[in-house]
């Protein structure tokens, strides 16, 4: 067998391929030693952020104290900073515009470390926004507080490694605001370009286990839209048959769809509302308009169905003789996971003792949303960590969840998951082999 071949036979075999990355060389391991003891070094600095946060909760495009603090500690450390996405994709203009009155996206942040020349580009995720409680007071219920401190905490610590040991690569921490409130900000991001330059993407996100997820999908892919059909009044009782009824192009969308469900996989969710249904019963509506989310496990699907979904409203405007124009209101991709980087976080955060690791769930599950990482995670190879953070069975959104974030268990968790992420990007540094592997298992599982 000669080297190539050998080669091949390795990455050719999931678990040899992990004892390969996890072993990795003395190097390796040392600089990962290294990494870690860096982390332990910034605890005080990291858990101090995540209290903050915790203690001054924002809510989405509003974070403008939490990227001045994040940002602030990252210019010391010698990062280069860029505020706010000033230039976003033409396609989301209208649909940020409509839902927020804004034309950019200010709590956007970029810090970027000058690495050495050649090898890849790693990327850290970081959230912050709080959640709007009762009486639209802010709180950390979804534990974003403590997603800013981990992806800083693994990226400065790396870029310091990379720096002593020269390791070539680039690392972005990108910190993307909003994530509990439509429109998609990380979708407008990709769309707009943000992460084109990125191999792979790493984030955290709280919750009440500590796991991995096996290969396949999460999550739903969902396209959202508005129909707004046009039709013709008239005097609804003395020559209705001069009328084109808006409403009754709405009424048969609604019953084309119901028809479509008994042909549609069971992955599939439909739901609409109708938002106008004409102003009074004695005058044939001119006007009528719905608004849908169309959903599934897996965009190649949902994109199928969005089609059929189309002829439905297609014929409706046909057998009404009624006009519809359809404005695009967001799109979500599902996630796909990676075995390979998921399996190799989950060997990290048990090496650092993450709080009761557990065997994965299969993908995909059974109930889900949808969620603005599903877009990277669709397009890039991308990691969610999930490190145990708050009690087993701790609803999420709740101030139980927030509170947990600051307690002991939150605090270790952090930590933890701060090691983790920098362990992992710094073997995608170093192992050529393993990223390649990474990637290839994204594009088929993307594919399929
Ligand atoms: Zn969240």
């Amino acid at each position: 067998m000669n080297k190539t071949a050998l080669r091949e036979a390795a990455v050719g075999c999931l678990a040899c391929l992990l004892v390969l990355a996890l072993a990795g060389t003395a190097m390796a391991q040392d600089s990962r030693q290294m990494v870690v003891q860096k982390v332990e070094a910034m605890k005080g600095d990291l858990l101090q952020m995540s209290e903050w946060l915790y203690r001054n909760p924002e809510s989405g495009h509003k974070e403008t104290r939490a990227v001045e603090m994040l940002t602030g500690y990252l210019k010391k450390k010698g990062w280069k900073v860029e505020t706010g996405l000033n230039k976003i994709a033409d396609s989301w203009e209208p649909i940020l515009e409509k839902a927020w009155k804004m034309k950019t996206l200010p709590t956007v942040f970029k810090a970027t470390y000058p690495g050495q020349e050649g090898g890849p580009t790693i990327a850290f995720l970081v959230e912050y926004d709080a959640l709007r409680g009762p009486g639209g007071k802010a709180f950390h219920g979804c534990q974003h507080n403590m997603q800013g401190p981990i992806g800083i905490g693994a990226a400065v610590a790396l870029a310091e490694v990379m720096k002593a040991r020269k390791i070539p690569g680039r690392l972005v921490v990108w910190g993307t605001p909003a994530e509990e409130i439509p429109p998609p900000v990380k979708a407008i991001m990709y769309d707009s370009g943000c992460f084109k330059e990125v191999d792979a993407a790493i984030m955290f996100h709280g919750g009440d286990r500590t796991t991995y997820r096996k290969a396949g999908p999460s999550g739903m892919a969902l396209d959202a839209f508005e129909f707004v059909f046009k039709g013709k009044p008239s005097h609804a009782s003395s020559k209705p048959w001069e009328g084109k009824s808006a409403l009754d192009a709405v009424i048969l969308m609604f019953n084309g769809i119901d028809a479509l469900r008994e042909h549609s996989e069971p992955g599939t969710r439909m739901h609409g509302v109708i938002t106008d249904g004409g102003a009074a019963p004695n005058i044939v509506p001119e006007r009528a308009a719905t608004v849908w989310f169309i959903r599934h496990f897996q965009r190649p699907y949902l994109d199928m169905q969005v089609k059929r979904v189309m002829d439905v409203v297609k014929g409706a405007t046909l057998m009404t003789g009624t006009e519809v124009t359809i404005t695009p209101q967001g799109r979500y991709d599902n996630r796909i996971h990676v075995e390979t980087l998921e399996r190799l976080a989950f060997h990290y955060a048990k090496q650092y003792g993450a709080a009761d690791p557990e065997e994965a769930d299969p993908c995909p599950e059974t109930t889900a949303g949808s969620t603005d990482f599903g877009t990277v995670s669709f397009n890039i190879p991308s990691l969610e960590l999930r490190v145990k953070s708050a009690r087993a069975g701790c609803p999420g959104h709740s101030q139980e969840f927030a509170d947990a974030s600051v307690s002991e268990l939150g605090k270790s968790a952090l930590v933890v998951a701060a090691k983790v992420e920098a362990s992992v990007a710094l073997d995608l540094l170093t192992q050529p082999d393993l990223l390649a592997r990474i990637k290839k298992e994204h594009a088929l599982l993307k594919g399929k």
